[in-house]
């Protein structure tokens, strides 16, 4: 498969590994928003959140606490950014699910998990938490 995620976990690709174990890979972000940013990956392929199993997502999520603990370990950054990204209409580039970690300073000047608050319609918000309550298997 060409896929650059499965390449880096088989070690075709170098890449600057930080954890491993059965489930899981973690690794530097080639670009970095800021010092210490790490990709979390399952090593078995799955392009998203519809496709990973929920035994590699449970492994992902526990490896990403680690290493979050490990980053404030080393780093004691203000704050942790964990971003992931599923699709392309939600700006994945990847197709390869990954978790980012990303170490944040106050005044560090990113842009990152800024929106503007707007209200929005209380009937709309309660419609909608309505037709996902009955989509929960
Ligand atoms: P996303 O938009 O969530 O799909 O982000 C993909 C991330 O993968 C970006 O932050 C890239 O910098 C990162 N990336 C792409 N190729 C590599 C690579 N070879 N090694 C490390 N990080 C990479
Ligand atoms: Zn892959």
């Amino acid at each position: 498969m060409d896929c650059i995620f499965c390449k880096i976990i088989s070690n075709e690709i170098p890449s600057v590994k930080v954890y491993e174990n059965d489930r899981v890979f973690a690794f530097l972000d080639i670009n970095p928003l800021n010092a210490g940013h790490l990709l979390v990956i399952p090593k078995a392929h799955a392009e998203t959140i519809h496709d990973i199993t929920e035994a590699d997502f449970v492994a992902v999520a526990a490896a990403t606490h680690k290493l979050a603990a490990a980053v404030k370990k080393a780093l004691n950054p203000e704050g942790i950014n964990l971003m992931q990204l599923n699709g392309k209409a939600a700006n994945q580039v990847v197709p390869h699910l990954h978790v980012h970690i990303v170490p944040r300073w106050s005044g560090d000047g990113l842009t990152i998990c800024k929106w503007e608050l707007v209200a929005g319609d209380v009937e709309e918000i309660k419609a909608v938490g309505e037709k996902i309550k009955q989509a929960i298997e």
